[in-house]
């Protein structure tokens, strides 16, 4: 654990400063600190200019795998509607690596990337305690302070609905009763939209500041399907439709212009196939090394190993290296099939831009895996095809969307994309809130929102 940061360290904030190198977030952004908004105009101390709603509200409603592009697939009025009274990155948001459902969640909930919040991937071993991650609810995995716990340690009151991490107990939040139900996938979407709608029901001073929901379509249709199978067409347009029911339940409040609502993803999706075409198999490299299966944590779309050597082997580090150099050796020898869309690297020598190595939780050895490519260990001679997600977060299918729409939002505006770790300080900085120390930029809200007290016009 010690080795997991997610406080404010010299090392960290140098890798804040070269965050702003790799994110392609607004020109103006040439710092950073973790302080928050210290400038007095940012301080919630004028006239609130709303008649219904007596302070800043956010709704925020991710659609799990809702790839960029899907918005195109077929008629979405109420995803439409935001967009053009709202701000939307013009060309998708980008999720963080890897781009799985858990990580993103609570990168966009934390501002942290997965090396820092805990949650490397959905599923993980411990490599100390020998432990399983499997997406549970113990406190100890899910590092980093995530919105609703911001919120509610300075005084204000926040919903989650499925929100994956938010029913796990961390600080002052405890999931209270009729404030986060526990997940049920079998709950309609329908019921969920309308559970958190009640909540601007409630009495003045009841009613939440920030509220935050989960839908897991168009996702389960994209894996089962494929991204451009009917199906997740359908899904889409169903997504677009519990949209405009919030839509409509605001506008019958009367509080449709005063409640910030946030639509957006957490990954995209690609179509990939279990079959020898598509498929790189990690036996086909045992001219050059073998792997053992016990080494592999972890086969696509990233392939983790950790390598278990003997106790009294030395320098396990060099080792681990040599693994890497014959791996890659074999994958671009052009006599491994598919070897030339699989990258392997000791996880210190990753990208910087994946943000992938300061964590002991992650495996010494990562492979990226090329666009809709799957590893397996051997031939299977499955045949079938579906969809999935993952990959490199560079790749234009792993992105997703974002619109915010409400009085800090310019009407019709777009915004270059821009790394999903950036909008806990976003939300922070319309709820008033100081922000933790996080991966995001203390300057990106300014590029994206307009400053308290210029609101628009919303007629
Ligand atoms: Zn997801």
């Amino acid at each position: 654990m010690a080795k997991t940061k997610h406080a404010l360290s010299p090392k960290f904030s140098l890798i804040l400063l070269n965050l702003f190198i790799v994110a392609a977030t607004a020109a103006a952004i040439t710092t950073a600190n973790t302080n928050g908004f210290d400038s007095p105009s940012f301080k919630i101390s004028r006239p609130w200019p709303f008649k219904k709603l007596n302070k800043p509200v956010v709704l925020m409603i991710s659609c799990d795998g809702f790839r960029f592009g899907y918005q195109f697939k077929t008629d979405t009025p109420n995803i439409d509607l935001l967009i053009s009274r709202g701000t939307e990155a013009k060309h998708g948001l980008i999720s963080v690596f890897p781009t799985m459902t858990f990580p993103n969640h609570y990168s966009i909930a934390t501002g942290l990337y997965p090396a820092y919040h805990g949650i490397i991937m959905n599923k993980f071993t411990d490599p100390v305690s020998g432990e399983v991650f499997n997406k549970g609810l113990q406190p100890k995995w899910w590092l980093g302070e995530p919105l609703w716990v911001t919120a509610v340690n300075q005084g204000l009151k926040a919903v989650t609905y499925f929100w994956p991490g938010s029913e796990v107990p961390k600080g002052s939040w405890t999931c209270p009763e009729g404030y986060c139900p526990h997940f049920n996938l079998s709950i309609p979407l329908e019921e969920r939209v309308d559970s958190v709608l009640s909540h601007f029901d409630r009495p003045e001073d009841e009613i939440p500041d920030l509220l935050m929901l989960y839908f897991d379509e168009p996702d389960q249709s994209g894996h089962n399907y494929g991204p451009d199978d009917p199906r997740v067409t359908i899904a889409v347009s169903r997504v677009d439709k519990m949209i405009g029911r919030v839509i409509k339940g605001l506008k019958k409040r009367e509080i449709f212009d005063e409640v910030h609502v946030i639509v957006l993803g957490d990954h995209g999706m690609v179509t990939n196939c279990e079959c020898d075409e598509k498929a790189i198999y990690i036996d086909d490299l045992a001219d050059w090394i073998k792997i053992p299966s016990a080494w592999i944590k972890s086969y696509s779309p990233v392939l983790a190993i950790s390598p278990q050597w003997d106790k009294d082997v030395e320098n396990q580090g060099e080792k681990n290296a040599e693994v890497v150099a014959k791996m890659n050796e074999a994958l671009s020898s052009g006599k491994v099939k598919n070897g030339e869309f699989l990258k392997v690297y000791l996880k210190e020598k990753l990208p910087e831009r994946l943000h992938y190595s300061e964590s002991y939780r992650i495996p010494p050895i990562i492979g990226m895996v090329g666009e809709g490519l799957i590893v397996r260990k051997n031939r299977t001679n499955a045949q079938v095809c579906y969809g999935d997600h993952g990959y490199d977060n560079q790749l234009f299918s792993m992105r997703t969307i974002f619109v915010g729409h409400g009085s800090r939002f310019s009407r019709g505006k777009k915004v270059p994309s821009f790394e999903n770790v950036q909008i806990y300080n976003v939300v922070a900085e319309i709820l008033g809130l100081r922000p933790a120390p996080n991966n995001g930029s203390s300057l990106f809200p300014r590029s994206i929102l307009l400053p308290f007290g210029a609101t628009r016009d919303l007629t």
